[in-house]
């Protein structure tokens, strides 16, 4: 498992560009390392500017004030002990000052991964910690710069689902594996500047802590956890940035001059996927970043059983590759017998979101092997636009589960394999998509969603 996760930094590292646009569509496919987030100054969204610093702010202004976490010691109290270990994340305030200049600090959103720790029932597997739920009010001293926000978080880690196994969203159309989830709850305690402005002067240093204690454990095999925010940066911004999902590629074969290996639906899937996700642009910017491939060189994996009959099949799959920071999509060939829709996402919502999909989806054989017919050929276009959906936590709108219910007749709606999901997106699933993997990065949407609810 470390092997692995090695071996997927090691190419993160060594990334290279994937293709670009599909149709002249205006969307932004991410090209760049995913360890190397975007600076923050370099972020395109609209800055505050020197001139619309003022000494007394417009009351009802919206400012934001975020920026991405680094490299963050932890300590993650164990049923085996204390354990050390690191984070990772995003954290965002939204900002509003009223009439006596007072400014009134919602924290928005708070995403940390750690690539996780030791425990009596083994390792615990990638840790996610996000907000359970947005919109916590901080209390900012002007006279300290001490900031306290109470928050309440939502905890997930691989060992969870080995020791529960999943909730099955249960469709005839497409398998959705969630997780049993804990809740956490605590404080956010960190000092910013005093007498704070919104301005573009400096980046806002900010120290503190987050404490966490477990409120209700389902394995309980973590008791609390102590993240420091040490010498992180946060920037002031009048629109909110773009949010960036990793995904990282798995394929079944030896290596990129493997012409056999599995894979080739991958670009164009993605592709579709990042355009449908663009359109959130105008209601909130999703973007989605792609790593470079790993192969696994076992051709057992190609042809999987349909994880229904044999589940240990796609356990055996999904347990091969383990990279932090990113949605592993597996790319098979093909299930055998036809799984649901050819494709299924475990773990949604999580940081420990895992999707396998296969190339078939653009190579639906002829006739439709669907009861009721459909089409073939290069069918499910936005099949892993659909998936992404629930690693973002949405589920669908007909069975709702315990993820968020997607919009009806959006992206959503569960098709099967001989139908396309529906080329629509919503602002809905835009506002309610949300992982302790995204943070904040380097876009331009400029779509809209097809359904503004
Ligand atoms: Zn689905």
């Amino acid at each position: 498992m470390r092997y692995t996760l090695l071996l997927g930094l090691a190419l993160v590292a060594s990334m290279m560009m994937l293709s670009g646009s599909i149709c002249g569509a205006d969307y932004d496919l991410q090209k760049t390392p995913s360890s190397l987030k975007a600076p923050l100054e370099t972020i395109s969204s609209k800055r505050v500017a020197t001139a619309e610093l003022a000494a007394t702010p417009r009351a009802g202004q919206v400012y934001y004030l975020l920026g991405n976490l680094d490299k963050l010691r932890g300590t993650v109290t164990t049923d085996a002990g204390a354990q050390e270990t690191s984070f990772q994340g995003e954290i965002g305030f939204k900002v509003v000052p009223d009439k006596d200049g007072q400014m009134t600090f919602i924290l928005e959103s708070l995403n940390l991964v750690s690539p996780g720790v030791q425990t009596n029932k083994g390792d615990s597997g990638v840790i996610g910690i996000n907000l359970a739920d947005a919109g916590s009010k901080s209390i900012y001293d002007a006279k300290t710069g001490n900031t306290v926000a109470e928050v309440r978080t939502v905890l997930h880690y691989d060992l969870i689902d080995e020791v529960m196994g999943f909730i099955r969203e249960k469709s005839d159309e497409c398998a959705v594996f969630n997780s049993y989830t804990e809740d956490m709850a605590g404080t956010l305690q960190i000092k910013l500047p005093e007498r704070l402005k919104a301005t573009d002067q400096a980046e806002v240093s900010i120290n503190g802590e987050v404490r966490l204690e477990l409120k209700t454990p389902v394995v309980g095999a973590i008791q609390n956890t102590l993240v420091y925010i040490d010498a992180s940066k946060l920037i002031w911004y009048l629109t909110r940035p773009a949010q960036v999902l990793n995904v990282q590629p798995v394929y079944i074969g030896t290596g990129s001059g493997d012409p056999a290996a599995t894979g080739a639906a991958f670009n164009t899937l993605i592709n579709r996927a990042a355009e449908i996700w663009n359109r959130c642009g105008t209601v909130r910017c999703i973007t989605l970043r792609a790593n470079q491939p790993i192969y696994i060189n076992n051709n057992a994996y190609r042809l999987l059983t349909s994880a229904d009959a044999d589940p240990a099949e796609a356990a055996a799959l999904r347990a091969e590759v383990n990279v932090p920071d990113a949605v592993e999509v597996f790319v098979v060939e093909r299930w055998d017998p036809l799984f649901d829709g050819g494709g299924a996402c475990w773990s949604s919502g999580t940081a420990s979101a895992k999707i396998i999909t296969c190339d078939q989806q653009l190579n639906v054989p002829c006739p439709p092997p669907c009861v009721g017919g459909g089409s073939c050929g290069a069918v499910n276009l936005f099949h892993l636009g659909h998936e992404l959906g629930h690693s973002l936590t949405l589920g669908h709108p007909s069975s709702p589960g315990s993820l968020i219910a997607g919009t009806v007749g959006s992206l959503m709606e569960p098709s099967g394999f001989c139908l396309d999901n529906p080329n629509v997106q919503s602002a809905k699933n835009c506002r309610s998509a949300t992982s302790p993997l995204l943070y904040w990065g380097r876009s331009i949407c400029t779509k809209s969603p097809n359904i503004m609810d």
